[in-house]
């Protein structure tokens, strides 16, 4: 499913203190896609994946998923496209406190009536190294089992978007390159379209495309990123 903003504004605040975080950002990701998007601190990352995923409503300009325009549905039909086609690993995890690893991750589809496939749901939680972490709560994981657990529930209903924002930030190299090969196979097998924020040039590196963010704009694009040559 693809993804297209067309001159996107996003600004916080009003008056004097207003930030335009973003600042007409025209951008497109194809189904079967992997990006990473890059960009120093305060460039406008995150809020160009909330704004994405119909998290945050734009200012100006328009996103469409997957033909959608987000700013033609109602929050009924928003978070329907959300909950069915869409997985969000967010920077702080947003995990719930008093639930396990196990439950975290089966809630999206939980909410959505839906039941996991239980091989799935193995291979998932294999590939992401969570099996003997499942029945703890969030408290009693480390931030990159934590980070984990995060992307295992947005992978878990199979979407045909994911959103990461930093997926592999708290992780050691070697484990983060097990997510990154994960994320992968996922778009080669289900064709997912996936986009990912990072500052790590060698998890860019797993991507096809690597977008370049700076003051609220994309001022760069670079096919098969060079772990050796970004940034
Ligand atoms: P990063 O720069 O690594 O993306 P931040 O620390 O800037 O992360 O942002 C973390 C969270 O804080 C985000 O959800 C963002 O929306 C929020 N945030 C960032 N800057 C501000 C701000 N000036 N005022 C209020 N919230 C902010
Ligand atoms: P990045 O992810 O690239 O670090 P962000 O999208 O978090 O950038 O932030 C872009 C700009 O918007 C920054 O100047 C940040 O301080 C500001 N910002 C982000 N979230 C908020 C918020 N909730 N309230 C006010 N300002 C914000």
């Amino acid at each position: 499913m693809a993804v297209r903003a067309a001159d996107v504004v996003k600004v916080y605040g009003t008056g004097e203190t207003a930030v335009r975080a973003l600042d007409g950002v025209g951008v497109e990701f194809a189904a079967g896609e992997f990006t990473a998007v890059m960009g120093p601190s305060g460039s406008g990352k995150s809020t160009l994946m909330h704004c994405l995923a119909g998290l945050d409503a734009v200012d100006g300009g328009s996103v469409q998923v997957g033909g959608a325009e987000l700013t033609g549905l109602g929050d009924r039909a928003l978070t329907r496209l959300r909950r069915e086609r869409i997985g969000f690993v967010f920077q702080s995890f947003n995990l719930l406190p008093t639930l396990t690893a196990e439950q975290n991750i089966t809630l999206p589809l939980d909410l959505a009536g839906r039941r996991p496939d239980p091989a799935w749901m193995r291979e998932l939680v294999a590939a992401l190294g969570l099996q003997d972490r499942l029945r703890h709560r969030p408290a009693e994981l480390s931030g990159g089992q934590q980070q984990r657990v995060a992307c295992a529930r947005a992978l878990l209903g199979r979407p045909d978007v994911v959103f990461a924002d930093e997926p592999t930030g708290n992780l050691d190299s070697r484990t983060g390159a097990g997510v990154l090969e994960f994320l992968r196979r996922s778009v080669r097998e289900l064709g997912q379209t996936i986009v990912m924020v990072t500052h790590d040039p060698v998890a860019a590196g797993h991507a096809d495309r690597a977008v370049l963010l700076a003051d609220g704009r994309i001022v760069d694009e670079i096919q098969q990123p060079d772990p050796e040559s970004v940034l």
